[in-house]
């Protein structure tokens, strides 16, 4: 069986509530959304076909075992993440997903999904599939410092755990500490039951592929 991967790589978690773990990940080409702030824009529509046994030979060589599949949207290759998963049950596995696709095969086989809607393309009836059939689930919101479609989502829903990353666009450190730290305090008044999480690895790493 084969995938079609942008890249593998050997890093940590620099986003959401399992943010600092140590993890593989695989970053699968391909995404039915077009998001005009996508930071993974080689990933969309990139060809790169590697065999099962080409992913976990790789993937063997790191000491972490926990393994992150993202995209791209990896709910597009459902079908390969179920089997890689039956094959090789000793890791942690997480997703990461737009949340407009359900993975039917992988679903119940994954120990973490991270739901990140984008709020010009929800699809509420996945949304409601996440929250219920996922034993661990967060969702995520990349936001700006108006998220009342967000907030107006997250009650609709019944959303929980939600987190708020704040958007990083084309500004300098500076500029996104001070717009993390207004949503933040935003957040402190209107809905204390989120976390705010900034991109940490953005952070410490710059804005580069591999980390
Ligand atoms: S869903 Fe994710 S990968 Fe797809 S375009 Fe949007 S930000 Fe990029």
């Amino acid at each position: 069986m084969k995938a079609n991967v942008s890249e593998l790589f050997y890093s940590t978690q620099g986003e959401g509530i399992t943010i600092g773990s140590p993890s593989i990940f695989i970053r699968f080409c391909g995404c039915n959304l077009r998001c005009p702030f996508c930071d993974t824009k080689y990933a969309l529509d990139c060809k790169n076909y590697l065999s099962y046994e080409e992913i976990i030979n790789q993937i063997k060589q790191f000491p972490a075992k926990r393994i992150i599949f993202t995209g791209g949207e990896p709910a597009l290759q459902d079908e390969f993440i179920a089997f890689f998963i039956s094959k090789n049950p000793n890791f942690f596995y997480q997703m990461e997903t737009n949340g407009t696709i359900l993975p039917q095969k992988s679903i119940t086989l994954l120990d973490h999904i991270t739901v990140s809607p984008k709020m010009f393309e929800i699809n509420t009836d996945v949304l409601k599939e996440f929250k219920n059939i996922v034993k661990s689930v967060e969702f995520k919101f990349v936001v700006n410092e108006d998220f009342d479609k967000e907030m107006e989502l997250i009650y609709r829903l019944t959303l929980k755990p939600v987190v708020f990353q704040p958007i990083w666009e084309n500004e300098n450190l500076s500029e996104y500490i001070q717009k993390t730290t207004k949503i933040i305090e935003k957040v402190k008044e209107k809905a204390p039951f989120i976390r705010v999480i900034p991109q940490i690895h953005k952070i410490l790493y710059g804005n580069r592929r591999g980390i």
